[in-house]
């Protein structure tokens, strides 16, 4: 784990993980272990538990016990604010360490892993304030003998349910916010990306945090994901990941206890761009948006919408940059794109590669798996197609294929961007700001961006519009989502008798 080395070693052997409960570490036992191979180079690096419903039921009343006796919820919003700023200084020391174990179970390439460990620092540090900020409100105008006062209370136990594609980003775009409202978490990472959540675990007991307060089990989603989404002591639910679990999140919830969701789903993210943007910076935009993260990113730009007047030579701006960015060893200081996560979503994306050609889609670049000699690799590639009947137009495909499709009009750039169930993102490029602002306000999604692609910091709440979510994560409704309201009204004075 040098960084100063040109490439990284992978690990002798695997390195074995336990799972984390009310403040240390259970050692796997006996427990099944879920061995997990990096995706860039084929060899197993990590193992970790397949925890059992028995040790979900103690995560859970680990993290019952620990909110019911306040003692996070009843600290004040500074001291939790102390806790938060101190996981932030833990996590700065230990980027590096992240990041490897990031790089290694995901296949992202390690300088990008670092890049977002440390963008989580920033998440951490931001709550930290935003908890000490969240107040509720007073009505002093219902006359002499009344006084309305609203508070918000953390909502409870939050079950936390992630995705592969960012498994220590997407998590520390919720905890953080989640501690700072006084909630307690268990949370339940991908069970092929579980180590750096585990690591986060360990960092918040290091940082302070109170036992009980951050539990992970470790496990698949059929069995400890759905025994979270049913548990009767699970007060909210973040889930995040794809629209199909989405749909078995809401209905476990209706068939329990009701509890509150957040959903972070699918995508399907248009890039609007006109002939009169700056045609470099839009390419430039755009293949970063299609290949960030090999693609496997819920707010990826896989749509790209282009006025017709420049498609074709804006296509091959594209696949220009395309053919120069490095794919490679994630291990690399200098790859820009890595391996593809698991060999489900690899078989995935060549299945929708091969459904563009069959539908007669024309193919501009890439639409090769890559045999780089170990692990799993596909070439960036961009279909144009004239229409949004074809699959690959409509579906998340999850992976580094972008469709193109040419526009004649704002209105008609417009419909086809609002053409699909899904509301993530929109990337609109021009250096004309009246078609930026309207196109902005009549798009449908929830995080939207002008000249630029896959922005963003704390500050900024992010979810989805139609079936791409419910809810907001980070900023400060990312703190308002984990709190319930309540409404005290107060009498003053001597009471107008109902019996005289
Ligand atoms: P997934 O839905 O298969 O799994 C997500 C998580 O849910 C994993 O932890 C998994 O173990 C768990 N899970 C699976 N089945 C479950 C069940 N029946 N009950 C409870 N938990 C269950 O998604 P994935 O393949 O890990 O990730 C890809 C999907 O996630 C894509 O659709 C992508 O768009 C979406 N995603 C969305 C966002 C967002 O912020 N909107 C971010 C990242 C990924």
């Amino acid at each position: 784990m040098d960084k100063s080395s040109h490439v990284l070693t992978l690990p002798s052997e695997p390195r074995e993980f336990g799972f984390y409960m009310d403040g240390d570490w259970v050692a796997a036992g006996e427990r099944e272990m879920f061995e997990r191979a990096s995706p860039g180079h084929g060899v197993p690096v990590t193992r970790t538990p397949r925890c059992t419903e028995d040790d979900l039921n103690a995560a859970v009343a680990s993290a019952r016990t620990a909110f019911d006796d306040r003692r996070w919820s009843g600290l004040s919003a500074a001291d939790r604010s102390a806790v938060l700023l101190k996981a932030a200084e833990l996590i700065r020391e230990r980027i590096e360490e992240i990041a490897y174990w990031e790089t290694l179970e995901n296949g992202k390439p390690i300088a990008q892993a670092r890049a977002e460990v440390s963008g989580c620092v920033g998440m951490f540090e931001y709550a930290a304030g935003l908890g000490r900020a969240l107040h509720g409100e007073t009505y002093n105008n219902s006359g002499d003998n009344a006084l309305g006062v609203v508070t918000r209370e953390p909502i409870g136990v939050v079950g936390v349910i992630t995705p592969w594609n960012f498994p220590f980003l997407i998590l520390c775009e919720r905890v953080p916010y989640i501690l700072a409202a006084g909630c307690t978490i268990v949370a339940k990472p991908s069970e092929v990306t579980s180590v750096t959540t585990l690591l986060l675990a360990e960092i918040l007991s290091q940082a302070g945090l109170p036992d009980g307060v951050m539990n992970v089990v470790t496990g698949s989603g059929r069995t400890v994901g759905q025994k979270l989404l049913e548990h009767m002591d699970i007060d909210m639910l973040s889930f995040t990941g794809s629209t199909s679990v989405g749909r078995s999140v809401v209905e476990a919830s209706g068939r329990t206890n009701f509890k509150k969701l957040g959903l972070e789903l699918g995508g399907k993210n248009p890039q609007i761009v006109f002939a009169d943007a700056d045609l470099e910076d839009a390419a430039d935009g755009v293949a970063f948006g299609i290949a960030f993260n090999t693609g496997q990113c819920c707010v990826s730009g896989s749509r790209l919408l282009v006025e017709r007047s420049v498609v074709e030579e804006f296509s091959r701006m594209v696949a220009d940059k395309l053919s120069k960015a490095k794919i490679g060893d994630p291990l690399d200081e200098t790859t820009q794109i890595g391996a593809i996560t698991t060999d489900a979503q690899n078989s995935t994306i060549m299945s929708y590669i091969s459904k563009g050609q069959e539908d007669g889609a024309h193919l501009v670049c890439g639409g090769k798996q890559l045999d780089l000699g170990q692990g799993q690799y596909i070439e960036p590639t961009i279909f144009t197609c004239d229409s949004m009947d074809s699959a690959i137009a409509r579906e998340e495909i999850f992976g580094p294929v972008l469709t193109v499709i040419p526009f004649d009009t704002m209105d008609q750039a417009i419909a086809v961007a609002n053409d699909t169930e899904y509301g993530l993102a929109a990337s609109v490029w021009t250096k004309n700001i009246d078609k930026a602002l309207t196109v902005s306000r009549q798009v449908k999604a929830g995080r939207f961006w002008v000249n630029t692609t896959l922005a963003g910091g704390p500050e900024l709440p992010i979810g989805g519009f139609k079936q791409s979510g419910w809810g907001r994560e980070a900023g400060m409704h990312g703190v308002e989502e984990y709190t319930q309201i309540k409404s005290v009204h107060i009498e003053i004075g001597k009471r107008t008798p109902w019996v005289e």
